[in-house]
């Protein structure tokens, strides 16, 4: 979504609840002028303010070139225009604090305490020129007329505010989750990316070293895959790594954890699985991929892979350790001729 999309939004959120929020103030503003036996052009303006003053500021924010901008401006007359009804209703006291108390609730959703400060500032100075080209009349007792016109702004505007910032934090706390889903994900293959394999394959260790069960690691390679982007280009390697990425995620259980490492390297982690399981989950996999053949009409085979297998034990002093073990693994199947899978070679010792 476009910044301006985004600018759009915020106003015509903004509309709603001034709409609203005017709606229901005006009720208790209208108690007060109608006891005053306000003149007609008092009554003229309050419906001015409260019905089209909402729309009018609406249509110059969505026409401005920076609409956020206007909408902070409007939000500014909304401030002085209360703190100038605040001296019209002389001070009435329990209308002119749920005004005043609403509107600064709604323009610390809008803003935080600056606006706020901003719009408070704007009020005193409004309610001081009017109150002052008013004589400062001053009745502040409000009586029940006004009290029951206040209901039902009380009722309505807090419950209607306090959703709509729940759905904005609910909506950043999506954005969150999904930030930290892009956070862990390799981008082509859609698998986990380096460095959240790494930790999962921590993970492991530590459950091993805690209560000894098994788990073991998986790294593979692909054969002559600088090949495969030189003869076919590299929009044919990389459907082929996400071809591959698809084949480890059919082959492998949802505990297990496939992740693309960099280049054409991918690891695995299986937990709970011993070294003979693993290996024939590696050489299923092999088998698998060099049935591939074809991506997008293009020949790419033989696609062949090099796979490395280690299970965790004693010998591994750290996960580094357990994952050089796996590396050494694929460099032997890499050096015996490719195509091929090597576990846990007796005779190489990992420092
Ligand atoms: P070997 O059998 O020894 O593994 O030979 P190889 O050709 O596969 O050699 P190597 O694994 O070193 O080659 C990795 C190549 O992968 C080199 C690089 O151009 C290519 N590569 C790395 N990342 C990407 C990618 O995201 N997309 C594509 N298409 N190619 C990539
Ligand atoms: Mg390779």
């Amino acid at each position: 979504m476009g910044k301006r999309d985004e600018g759009l939004r915020f106003v015509s959120l903004a509309h709603r609840l001034r709409a609203l929020g005017l709606g229901l103030g005006m009720l208790p503003v209208a108690a007060v002028l109608y006891r005053q036996q306000a003149p007609l052009w008092l009554w003229a303006l309050l419906f001015a303010n409260g019905l089209l003053w909402p729309h009018l500021a609406w249509l110059h924010a969505v026409r401005a070139t920076r609409p956020v901008q206007h909408e902070q401006f409007n939000l500014m007359v909304d401030s002085a225009m209360l703190g100038a009804w605040v001296a019209v209703m002389r001070f009435n006291l329990l209308p002119c604090v749920l005004l005043v108390s609403m509107m600064a609730m709604d323009r610390i959703s809008a803003g935080g305490w600056r606006v706020l400060a901003r719009a408070l500032l704007l009020q005193v100075a409004a309610c001081a020129l009017v109150a002052w080209l008013t004589g400062f009349a001053w009745q502040p007792v409000s009586d029940m007329f006004d009290i029951v016109a206040c209901i039902p702004m009380m009722a309505v505007y807090p419950v209607w505010l306090s959703t709509v910032n729940f759905k904005f934090a609910r909506r950043i706390r999506q954005q969150n989750r999904l930030l930290e889903q892009l956070n862990r994900t390799d981008t082509l293959t859609g698998l986990a990316n380096r460095a959240h394999w790494l930790e999962t394959a921590a993970r492991e260790m530590h459950r091993y070293l805690r209560n000894q069960r098994p788990a073991t690691l998986i790294l593979l390679d692909i054969d002559g895959f600088k090949l495969v982007n030189d003869r076919h280009g590299h929009a044919a390697g990389d459907a082929l790594l996400q071809e591959l990425a698809a084949v480890l995620r059919e082959s492998l259980r949802s505990v297990d954890t496939p992740g693309r490492l960099g280049g054409d390297e991918f690891g695995v982690v299986l937990p709970e699985t011993g070294l003979d399981r693993a290996r024939e989950v590696a050489e299923r996999i092999r088998q698998r991929v060099e049935r591939i053949g074809h991506i997008d009409d293009t020949l790419v085979q033989p696609c062949t892979l090099s796979l490395g297998v280690a299970e965790v034990g004693p010998r591994h002093a750290n996960v580094e350790a357990w994952i050089r073990q796996a590396d050494i693994a694929l460099y032997l199947a890499k050096t015996q001729g490719r195509n091929r899978v090597c576990a846990n070679p007796p005779e190489v010792v990992a420092h």
